[in-house]
């Protein structure tokens, strides 16, 4: 009985890893040239002052409509993207394709518009990272201390000498650096301390629970002074809720960004926006 009950979740875990490695085999033949087929697309998230609810900027994040899988989300494609080399070139596009965007509404609406990139470690590392970042800044006509780019812990956790050369280049360049999903390594704080970065984003498993889990309200509350204390500026990730604002704001948090202030919008949703806050600046953010 025992041994057939063995054999059966065997059975079961064996079919649920082949449906897993074959889902990956899928999703990595499908991104083999989705970038020259056209098949992505930005999204651009607003984030926003706490204090004055005025758009500071916005993240751009990647989407992927694959005519064969659908749409595909981030979390379950990057990673393959990463492994396979594929995100040097992914990456480069997003480079390139968010900082035309930022240069336009920085024209149009708001020379300080915000433009934030995530960059995976495979694209950091690429040699000719920093100068493509700094070609790219100078071709689109984009000041350098308006491109926010995001890391993980991820890339922190193997070579320190090499990418802290990187982010030193960077820097000399003009742009930033932000620690993304702050919280969710276990040595996040050794990192803050060793690498030079302008801002943290506290990841929204923090932020999720403020509202009704007193020790999540002292993390993001000791998160939030802390940064600040190292002269960095802190961005709460994945507000959703008035309540979670609120508190947020009575813990002095520069910026936000999430559902309650505002879902990833496409380009033209964007500009919509960025549209209506040159004539009303106040009317984006709900108040406390
Ligand atoms: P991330 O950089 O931490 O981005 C934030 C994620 O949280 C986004 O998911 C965003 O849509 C989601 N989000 C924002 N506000 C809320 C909220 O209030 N509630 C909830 N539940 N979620 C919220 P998305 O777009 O699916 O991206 C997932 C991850 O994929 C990103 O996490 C980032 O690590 C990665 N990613 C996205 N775009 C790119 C890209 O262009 N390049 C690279 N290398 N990675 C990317
Ligand atoms: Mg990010
Ligand atoms: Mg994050
Ligand atoms: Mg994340």
């Amino acid at each position: 009985q025992a041994k057939e009950a063995g054999r059966n979740s065997w059975r079961f875990f064996e079919s649920r890893l082949h449906e897993a490695t074959q889902a990956r085999v899928e999703i990595e033949t499908c991104l083999r040239g989705a970038l020259e087929r056209g098949e992505f697309r930005l999204v651009y998230q607003p984030v926003g002052d706490t204090a004055s609810g005025r758009i500071f900027g916005a993240e751009a994040l990647i989407r992927w409509d694959s005519p064969v899988l659908g749409a595909v989300a981030p979390d379950r494609f990057i990673e393959i993207a990463e492994r396979t080399g594929l995100v040097v070139p992914i990456g480069d596009w997003v480079l390139e394709t968010a900082c035309r965007q930022a240069a336009q509404w920085q024209r149009e609406f708001d020379p300080g518009f915000h433009i934030a990139i995530n960059v995976s470690p495979r694209q950091f590392r690429a040699d000719d990272f920093v100068s493509r970042v700094a070609q790219v800044l100078a071709q689109q006509g984009v000041a350098p201390h308006t491109l926010m780019i995001e890391v993980t812990e991820g890339l922190l956790l193997h070579d320190h000498d090499e990418v802290l050369k990187a982010f030193e280049a960077l820097i000399a360049v003009g742009a930033r650096l932000a620690m993304d999903d702050f919280g969710t390594g276990y040595a996040s704080l050794r990192y803050l301390k060793h690498f030079p970065f302008h801002t943290v984003k506290i990841d929204r498993e923090f932020v999720r629970d403020i509202g009704n889990d007193p020790d999540d309200r002292v993390l993001v509350d000791t998160a939030i002074r802390m940064g600040k204390s190292l002269g960095l500026s802190v961005i709460a990730e994945g507000v959703e809720t008035a309540d979670q604002l609120a508190i947020l704001r009575g813990f002095d948090c520069d910026l936000i960004q999430g559902y309650y202030f505002s879902k990833p919008l496409s380009a033209e949703g964007l500009h919509a926006v960025l549209a209506k806050a040159l004539v009303a600046p106040q009317h984006l953010i709900n108040p406390a």
